[in-house]
This record gives structure tokens, sequence and C-alpha cells, in this order.
């Protein structure tokens, strides 16, 4: 009968001991774990942090007793192996319930103790509110502490996987959540400019983040804590979570004398075997060779640890036959709303290595354009230049990130090619993927790269380069082009290209660029074979260089708020002699809560209005609203009316503000001089018929409204038709009038959009967004407007030009001159021209 004892109860262990236990029914099996679970789900517990994951139990997926009922495996917790006595194959054993040691003899011993969390001697990093996140001990820690304290403010030191995935689930939890890390980016396996991507969504999340600075300092006052950056910023927070890193647990290892790997891992044959034959190792501790650089690694990953515990299973008790092959890393997170995912190595690593490839990012669809929803996967392959042997790849998108993944690991792991990724056959119907999948789109990219129908220029080559020499051609339309381009590109759209060929020089280098990459491409096609040489295209087109070459981190956003004793967070700094009146919740008489959820700018800033109408000096408001917007607007309409801001609260994307009126509520903050009464009104001319620019018009004005001052809208030549009415009656028109009647929008629904209007398709796509995201219509806005008493004015001169006669407009509206026009200026400190 074999005896096999086992160090480490978790993922590498327990399989371990599982399988064993399956193939050989005699032998006796002891797993020493020295914490208190066995089996654990260590990949979720952030997820049970975040409230995401309810119940504790369902991270418990073994307990000893479950163990020993069935497979008969004697399993220690609270018992931690402190010696491996190699020469007469012993171990000794701590048992942590008594504190006494014993001594266990083995046959075989396998090792799988895992990773500890890096925790670098950085003063007060032992305060009892910085916590590291390893464990279910750990886990139950911050989770108690966030039940007691309800911490609002949370510092996550380290951007790595699990680092992202505290900062969400933290967000989640409702708190204000402040990311520090070292490095130039977050999640390390990504290369640069996929991190890019991730940066711009996290800041789309309200989430603050410093890149390159470090801690220097934890510093306790009170219950919170002051942490101290390099770069000497200050930021407070009554939660630190530490997630630097981890490095592999090997002091039992080395000190029994087995052979460590050049990297600090356990260093392991083929057959996961140590230095010493009747040793093995596995799981996070263990390092073995990488399959393409050939360097020892170690992988921090659950997928490898599992499936190097059945393997080493097999060999101890069939005998070495399954050979080891070593893993790719292939690693998967999710990021908010972002899906991120790598395999293989990075461009940054094989650059290190000296190894020759070359990188290229394409954007593909998660599925069929024409069916709805159809979000952009961002791919990025690295490759073998001679050969197109696959190196890695790197993922983002919102769906079909994990399949595609997954489909390229898979050929990474065979030594498959790019020429594999364009012939592997996916299941696709619309709405799941394209006749050609993303992942062979990337793949004939790639093979168009190495068969020289195009070169590419990667983002950091164009924006390194020296311009001079460049001729830089932006082949998207106009419209886009408007939008925003790269500096000094020519704009020359993909089908005018034949046509222009004349504007383009064969005496420069030509980098040619397009949203994503695609029309590149085929712009670069017709240059090279009309005899141009130098050209070039630019890699994963202006989306991927516009998201790298932009401002990465998100730095003070929460730079003006601070946690009173009250728990809460108000806006602002805190002055000692206010605080008590802030906190004291007895001013609030009256809390009336109304719930703007949905709305969007302006629709809670009027709410506001109207119900703080309603209230008594004293008394307090608590709005609730979805729009991130309403944080400022809140913060400027209380200074405007003079009403207090006490508080602004984040909890899953809502925020609830809670507002006090004054006694001279509604009223405007004081001149300096109270002789001097400053005009308050605002005006806005109204020229163009544009649908956005009435839009915002109108946005404008009832936001303006909602002060408490006299708005008024001017509307002249084109912008008389957004004040039409849509059912006009009858009226009688000269020649031009009629002329005029036919050629102008008929009403605020038949407005066009400014650009890409795409003949009338733009306005359209507009109504359905703003449709979708609860936008107010044009016409809604407009109705608003009269019903908050904005004054609408109608240019008696235009209308005469343009044959507009009053019955055509809207009921209501005033007609008046410039005189009209001037005297309303006259008492108005903002007067807009649109
Ligand atoms: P572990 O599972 O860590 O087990 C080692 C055990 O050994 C520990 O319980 C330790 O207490 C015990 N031990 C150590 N020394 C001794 C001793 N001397 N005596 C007795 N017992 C000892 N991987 C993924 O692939 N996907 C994910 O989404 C993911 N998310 C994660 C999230 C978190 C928060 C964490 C911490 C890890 C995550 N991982 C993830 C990594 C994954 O959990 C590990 O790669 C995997 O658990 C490694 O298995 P292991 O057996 O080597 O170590």
């Amino acid at each position: 009968m074999k005896k096999y004892l086992i160090i480490g109860g978790v993922a590498g262990g327990a399989t371990t001991a599982a399988r064993l236990r399956r193939l050989d029914e005699s032998a006796e099996i002891i797993m020493f774990e020295r914490g208190e679970h066995i089996s654990y789900a260590n990949c979720g517990l952030p997820y049970y942090v975040g409230g995401v994951i309810k119940e504790r139990e369902n991270l418990l997926l073994q307990t000893p007793e479950s163990f020993k009922a069935r497979l008969n495996v004697d399993v220690r917790v609270k018992n931690e192996v402190i010696k491996i006595n190699k020469e007469d194959k012993t171990v000794e054993v701590l048992d942590l319930n008594t504190n006494e040691t014993y001594i266990e003899s083995y046959d075989k011993l396998v090792v799988s103790p895992g990773a500890e969390p890096v925790r670098p001697p950085i003063p007060g990093i032992n305060e009892d509110i910085i916590f590291t996140v390893r464990n279910v001990k750990d886990t139950d820690k911050i989770k108690n502490y966030c039940n007691k304290h309800q911490p609002k403010k949370a510092v996550v030191v380290g951007a790595g996987f699990i680092g992202l995935e505290m900062a969400e689930n933290l967000h989640h939890l409702g708190m204000m959540v402040t990311i520090v890390e070292m490095a130039e980016q977050v999640m390390a396996p990504l290369d640069y400019e996929m991190a890019a991507v991730v940066h711009q969504h996290l800041k789309s999340k309200d989430v603050e983040f410093f890149l390159k600075d470090g801690v220097s300092e934890f510093k306790r006052e009170n219950n919170l804590i002051n942490v101290r950056l390099q770069s000497g910023r200050n930021i407070q927070a009554d939660i630190i979570i530490l997630s630097i890193g981890v490095r592999p647990e090997t002091k039992l290892i080395r000190e029994a004398g087995i052979e460590l790997a050049p990297n600090g891992g356990i260093k392991v044959n083929e057959y996961l075997q140590t230095s010493d034959e009747h040793i093995f190792a596995l799981g996070d501790a263990m390092a073995f060779p990488h399959p393409i650089t050939g360097k020892y690694t170690n992988t921090y990953l659950a997928g490898p640890a599992n499936k190097q515990a059945r393997l080493l299973a097999n060999n101890l008790v069939l005998g070495n036959k399954q050979t080891y092959k070593g893993a790719i890393a292939t690693a998967i997170a999710k990021v908010f709303d972002l899906t991120v995912a790598s395999t293989g190595m990075a461009e940054k690593i094989l650059k290190k290595e000296n190894i020759d490839y070359i990188s290229n990012i394409i954007h593909g669809g998660e599925h069929a354009g024409y069916y709805p929803g159809a979000l952009p996967n961002t791919i990025k392959l690295i490759f073998s230049p001679t050969d197109g042997k696959l190196f890695g790849a790197q993922i983002i998108g919102y769906n079909g990130v994990d399949k595609r993944i997954d489909m390229i690991a898979t050929v990474i792991q065979k030594g498959g090619t790019i020429y594999d990724l364009q012939e592997i056959e996916h299941a696709y119907a619309p709405p799941y993927s394209s006749a050609k999948d993303p992942v062979n789109q990337a793949g004939f990219s790639a093979g168009n790269i190495i068969e020289g129908l195009v070169k590419i220029i990667l983002w950091d080559e164009l924006y390194n380069s020296h311009a001079a020499n460049n001729f830089i051609l932006d082949v998207r339309t106009p419209d886009e082009f408007e939008l925003g381009a790269i500096e000094g590109a020519v704009n020359i759209e993909l089908d005018a290209i034949r046509e222009r060929i004349d504007e383009i020089p064969k005496n420069k280098k030509i980098i040619i660029y397009c949203g994503v990459g695609l029309r590149g491409y085929f712009a670069a096609r017709i240059l090279m074979q009309k005899g141009y040489t130098d050209v070039y295209n630019l890699s994963g087109g202006y989306k991927i260089y516009e998201y790298a070459t932009g401002k990465q981190s998100n730095e003070d956003i929460f730079e003006s708020s601070y946690i009173a004793q009250d728990g809460y967070i108000y806006r602002g700094t805190m002055k000692k002699e206010e605080k008590s009146a802030e906190e004291d919740t007895t001013i609030a008489v009256k809390a009336i809560e109304i719930d703007a959820c949905g709305l969007q700018c302006p629709g809670p800033i009027i709410k506001l209005k109207q119900e703080m109408d309603k209230l008594e000096p004293g008394q307090r408001l608590k709005q609730t609203v979805t729009d991130a917007g309403f944080v400022k607007d809140a913060e400027a309409w209380c200074k405007m009316t003079g009403n207090k801001l006490i508080s602004i609260d984040s909890n899953k994307g809502i925020y609830t503000a809670i507002i006090e009126k004054q006694a001279s509520g509604s009223t405007p903050q004081k001149a300096t001089d109270s002789n001097i009464q400053l005009p308050k009104n605002k005006t806005l001319v109204v020229f163009s018929d544009d649908m956005d620019r009435a839009l915002a018009s109108m946005v404008i004005a009832n936001g303006a409204a909602t002060t408490g001052h006299k708005v008024t809208l001017f509307f002249t030549f084109w912008g008389l038709n957004i004040i039409k009415k849509s059912n006009k009656p009858k009226v009688e028109k000269d020649f031009m009038g009629k002329m005029f009647g036919k050629m102008m929008a008929g009403s605020a629904s038949d407005l066009k959009l400014s650009k890409m209007n795409m003949m009338g398709l733009g306005s359209k796509m507009m109504k359905k967004r703003m449709l979708s995201k609860k936008v107010d219509s044009l016409e809604d806005l407009i109705q608003t407007a009269m019903d908050n008493g904005i004054e609408m004015i109608a240019c008696q001169m235009s209308m005469d030009v343009m044959g507009v006669t009053a019955e055509e407009l809207l009921d209501g509206v005033k007609i008046g001159g410039v005189a009209t026009y001037l005297a309303e200026a006259e008492e108005s400190n903002l007067n807009l021209f649109i």
C-alpha cells in the first residue's frame, strides 16, 4: 500500500488527492492544509466581497468531512508542514489546533503550497484596514469589516487581474475606488495599447486611477488611512486592498535542499518531479520551461494547477507516462463591462527576449453586423514573421472574448500558426459570429502581412516617427475626419483615392489609416498596385492610436470629496466649524426622496428645481439619479441658487444627492458689493436648424431655467424651423415664401443632423439612440421649455424674409424685433449664439 502526503489542500493539492483515490483505492492519502478550508474557489473571492456571489458556502466546494466521506482522504486542516526531511522521507507537521508537532512518513510527497501576496516593507503596511485577498479567511475579514464599518473610500494598490476584480467589486458596493499602480498600465500581461482600452473604460466607470505612481507610506488617522504616493500625493481611504502581486511559497522546499529554478519557483521535470525523485510539485509554486521561450516560468492560474494535478496523480499511480508540456498563461477577467483576455507571449516580452515577431491588431464584430447589438472584439495577434507561428494574443470586448481567446490558445498550445487560425471552422449563426469569425479575420490579416500584400506600422512607431518624411493619409470620410484625426493627416476618403491619386506624393513614406484598419488596407492595396512602394497601413487604425496616445490615468476625480464622521461622502473641503451643522441630521426636518433614475440631462436638474420649490427652508431633499453628470450639475446648481449640497453618494452607478433648502433658498449668491445688482438672466440666439444644435439650445435653456432666472430664446432665420407647428394651418404665401417653405424643414421633427446626417439616416439613428438612452426628444424639450416659462421669441425680420407667418409657429411663441432681443440681453449674464 502506497502512502502519499500532500501539502496544500486547494487547487493543486485537493485535485491530486481526488484523482489519486480514483486510481488507487488502497492508498493511504493524507492532505495537510494550514488554513481552515480546503478546495475553495479562490477565483470567486472578489465576487463574494462584492456581494455578486451571495452565499459563503458556495465558495466552499468541499469540506474535510465531505472529502473523507467521498474519497477517504485524511484531511488535516490547521496542520502546517514545517519541514521536509527528504533523506528519511518524512515531514514535520505543526498542528495549529494544539501547537504540537509530529512526524509523518511518505512514499511520495506532493507539494502544492501556492503563492502568497507580496507585502513590501512600506511604512504602515500592517495597519488592520489594509487587506490582501488570498483565501476565505482574508475574504471573511474584508467582508466583516465592510459590513461593520460601511467603508466609503477604497484604495486598491496594484492593478493586476485580482486588483481590478477587487476594484470592480468594491465599486459595486458603492465605494469610491482609487487604483494606484506603479507601472504605466494596468494588467501586466497586456501590451500597453491594449491596456489603454481598459484605461478608457475605467474612466467611464468613475474609477480614479494613478499610473506610474507607487505607495510610499500608509499613515493611520483615526478610522482612515492616509495613503502617501511616491509623487507626494495623498489619498484618504477607509479600506485598502493590497494586490501588488504574488510570489511562490518555496521556503519549505528551499530549506529541504530541493533545487529551485532560476526564476525562484520549484524546478520540476516533465513529470512534475523535483530534484528529489520522491517529491513532486505543481500549481503556483512550481516553475516549468515556457513552451515559447523555454525559460522557467511560474503560472499563477487555476486551470493549469488543476490539469497538472490530474496528470501527476496518473503518473504517481501508473508510472511516469504522461508528460507536462507547460502553460501559456491563458487568462481572462471581467473589468466592469469589458472582458479582457490574453494568452501566450506579449509583444513587450518578446522584445525583451529578442525574439523576432510581428504584431497586428484587428477589430471584428462579436457577431454579424446586421444582427442587432454587434460590438467589436479587439484582437491583437503576435506571430513569427517567417512561418507565422503564433506567439500570443490579447482580446478585449464585451461578448465572445472567452471563446475567441480559447480558440487561439488551443492553436498556440499545439504549436500552430496564423494559417491555422484562418482555417478554424467555427459555429456560426448571426447572433453569435460571422461567416468569417474575427479569429479567422485576424489570421487573414496576419497572412496578408507575411505574404507582403501590405506593410503595417504600429501606433507607437507612427507616434515616434519623424513627421517630415511621412505623408499621413486618412481614408475615412470627411465627417469622421472632422471628429478627430492624426496631426498633419490629409483626408482623401477611400472611394476617392483613384480620382485624387495625384495628390499623394510618390517620394514620401505613405502612412494610411482609417477607423479600424480595414479601409486602410484597401487603400494600401490600391496605392501599391499603382506603383507606390513605401506604403504602410496603421495597425488597429485610428481607434487604437487614439486610445494609446490619449491620457491614460484618471486623477483627482474625488479630490473635492471627504468622508465625514457620519460615514457620508461630502463634496468640498471639510471645515471644522461647518462640520457639525452638515452632519446634524436633525436639521433635516423633512427629507423628500425623488427618483429621477433613467432621466438624462437636463431632466434630473429640472426635477430638482421643481421639488426644491416645494420645500421650506431647512428641509432636505434626497434625489436619486443614474446620470453621472448630475454630480457636477447638482454642485453648480446649489452654488447658483444658494442652496446647500449636503452630500453626493454613488452606489452601483446610482447617485444620491442630499440638498438642504436655505433661508435664501433659490436665491443666487450675493454680489460682493451689496449695492450692485448684477444681471442674472440668460439669452440664447438660435440661428441654426440643425437637429443637434437645436437640442443643445433646449438642453442649455432648460438647465438655465432651473436657476430661477429668466431665459429667453430668440429664433432667427433657419432657427425659426424649430418652433414651427407640425400641423400647420394653410396660409397664403408669395412665390418666394412658397419656395422657402418647400426647401426648409417643416417643424422640429424634420430637422437634420449637422454632421453625419447620411440622407436622414443619421437623424433617425440619433432619435433612436435618444429614445434608448431615455433622453427627451427635441419636441419634448421644447414643450418642457415652454412649461418652465422660457420665453421664445421669433425674429420678425427673419419671418418676413423667410416667408414664415405667425400662424405657423407654436402657440406661446412671441414675435419680436432686435430691440426685444437687446433688452433681454441687457439683463443677462449669458448670451449664446447657436
Ligand atoms: P492554492 O490554491 O493557493 O493552494 C495552496 C494551499 O497550500 C493554501 O491553501 C495554503 O494555505 C496551503 N499551504 C501552503 N503551505 C503550506 C504548508 N506548509 N502546510 C500546509 N498547507 C500549506 N486563477 C485563474 O485561473 N482564474 C481566476 O479567475 C483566478 N482568480 C483568482 C482570484 C484570487 C483572489 C486568487 C487569490 C487567485 C485567483 N486565481 C485565479 C489563481 C488560482 O487560484 C491559483 O492559481 C490556484 O489556486 C493555484 O493552486 P495551488 O494549489 O498552487 O495553490
